[in-house]
């Protein structure tokens, strides 16, 4: 079988992964273990790589802090957080890309754990931008509603800027049932963002729908998908119609992966989603083929270059 195989050259780790996995490599290059607050990336072929390093994961800082018999002494909780002050001989806990709620730095404090935070620069400024929409809207009672994944990270980082109050929903039809159990008050000020990996044409689709039901002035819409992301949507769209069949590589949690996977496979039907190379299957290429390689923001580029080696040298 001959084939040709190109890489997208806009896939691979998105700046913000970039600088929390070069961070954790600089601590670990002095350091036997570096502690992260859930999984540093979505993929779990990198997350493997990193584990060899001596990264751990943990799920929770008070687990942690009792585990590691970390605690600050009682009645030794500070006012207020201040997670930037290295605690004493704590060992340090990486906070990933996707940022995390107040609530987590409190419990650093609380617990004497000192924090490299790694929050995206891009995550930061929308949770400072919700925390502030939030302060305008609940003494009105008006509505934060925020476009993204139930229980995801960055998620629950953003919605604990409202202390749990803003409404999340995950599609067109969450929205219409709200919109039908009257769970939104349309004369009300409604202020709206996204998370930062959403459809840029999911989430144009939801505010024109918004707009709709909206009362006049009642509708404010934050422009807030990465720039990374949606710039990725266009080209990963015309690598997806420039070739006979595209091999999409990314972790199965990954919410950017399974939205950039719907994209090329409305582009492209000879579509097929992998973790790594072990996923390929011979019955999906033909002689003669052109075959597109890509993945999303947590894709390693490592593990691109794996697959198209894998695919060249046919032993799969
Ligand atoms: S997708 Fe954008 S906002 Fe999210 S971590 Fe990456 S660079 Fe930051």
């Amino acid at each position: 079988m001959n084939v040709k195989v190109d890489i997208d050259p806009s896939s691979g780790f998105c700046a913000g992964v970039i600088k929390a996995i070069s961070t954790a490599e600089n601590y670990l290059t002095h350091h036997e273990h570096l502690y992260c607050l859930g999984a540093i990336v979505h993929n779990d072929e990198e997350l493997a790589r990193l584990q060899n390093l001596g990264l751990r994961r943990i799920d929770s800082l008070n687990e942690y802090a009792n585990a590691s018999g970390q605690h600050a002494p009682a009645g030794d909780l500070l006012p207020i957080p201040d997670a930037s002050a290295p605690a004493g001989d704590s060992l340090p806990v990486l906070i990933r890309a996707h940022g995390e709620p107040p609530q987590t730095y409190r419990e650093a404090v609380e617990n004497g754990i000192e924090l490299i935070d790694c929050t995206c620069p891009v995550v930061l400024r929308l949770q400072k931008d919700i925390h502030q929409a939030w302060l305008r809207l609940s003494p009105k009672g008006g509505h934060l509603l925020i476009f993204g994944k139930k229980g995801h990270a960055e998620v629950l980082g953003l919605q604990g800027q409202t202390d749990g109050q803003a409404l999340i929903v995950e599609s067109a039809a969450q929205l219409e049932d709200l919109l039908k159990k009257g769970a939104l008050d349309t004369d009300c000020d409604l202020e709206i963002f996204s998370q930062t990996t959403k459809s840029p044409e999911e989430y144009l689709s939801l505010c024109q729908t918004l707009d709709k039901r909206m009362g006049k002035g009642c509708l404010t819409v934050h422009d807030t998908i990465c720039r990374q992301v949606s710039s990725r949507h266009k080209t990963l769209s015309d690598f997806a119609i420039s070739h006979d069949i595209i091999i999409f590589v990314s972790g199965k949690s990954s919410s950017n992966g399974k939205v950039l996977f719907e994209l090329c496979r409305e582009r492209n039907p000879r579509s097929y989603a992998i973790e790594s190379a072990s996923g390929l299957d011979r019955a999906w290429f033909k002689d003669g083929d052109n075959v597109g390689v890509c993945g999303a923001t947590s894709t390693p580029k490592w593990l691109l270059e794996q697959v198209r080696d894998t695919i060249i040298a046919q032993t799969f």
